[in-house]
Parts: C-alpha cells; sequence; structure tokens
C-alpha cells in the first residue's frame, strides 16, 4: 500500500512538511492525519460533521466529536427529514486567537 500520510487540515505530507517556530512539522497522532502546526486548530475548532438541509438551503456542522449525530435537526426547521450529509471538515481560520502575546 503505497498511501502518504498527508495533514487533513493543511494537507502537508513528509515530503512538504510545514515550517514552524520548531521546524518541520511532525505528526501528533497515531493515524498521521494531523501534523502539530496544525495541533492549535484542532484544539481550537474541532472537526465538524456538516449538513444540509436541502428544505432550507442551509448548511451547517455539529462537532464530529458530538455523539448522538442521529439526533441532528436543521437549526431553522428543526426537522431532520430534510437533512443531507454533507460530510467532515474543518473551519478555516487565518489566526489565531492565542498567537498574540509572544515577545
Ligand atoms: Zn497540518
Ligand atoms: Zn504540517
Ligand atoms: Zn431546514
Amino acid at each position: 500500500m503505497l498511501s502518504v500520510s498527508r495533514c487533513k487540515v493543511c494537507g502537508c505530507t513528509e515530503n512538504t512538511a510545514c515550517i514552524t517556530k520548531n521546524g518541520a512539522c511532525h505528526w501528533i497522532n497515531n493515524d498521521e492525519d494531523i501534523c502539530s502546526a496544525c495541533t492549535p486548530v484542532v484544539e481550537f475548532y474541532p472537526e465538524m460533521h456538516f449538513y444540509q438541509c436541502s428544505g432550507c438551503i442551509v448548511t451547517f456542522g455539529v462537532e464530529a466529536a458530538f455523539e448522538d449525530q442521529t439526533s441532528v435537526t436543521c437549526p431553522i426547521c428543526q426537522e431532520e427529514d430534510e437533512l443531507v450529509d454533507a460530510g467532515f471538515g474543518f473551519v478555516t481560520i487565518t489566526k489565531l486567537p492565542n498567537d498574540e502575546d509572544e515577545e
């Protein structure tokens, strides 16, 4: 199997590692799909499970760690019948809230 480990947040691989303050990034989990550069992102913004309500034409996310995904309802119409699974993903941010106070 020739599957290259790839960070599911930033998409970096062994050969295209991110450069962080502490040098090249490394994997922080056994699955090798989250790199050290993305740890803060994942901590602040956990993986989301997205749903789309075809009735309201709205897409919304629920924390993927949220246990009872079957009880998810549309925030607008409160129905679950129209919900379509829109997959998993991360909210993309351009700035980390905590990244400010480094001397
Ligand atoms: Zn990454
Ligand atoms: Zn990386
Ligand atoms: Zn709806």
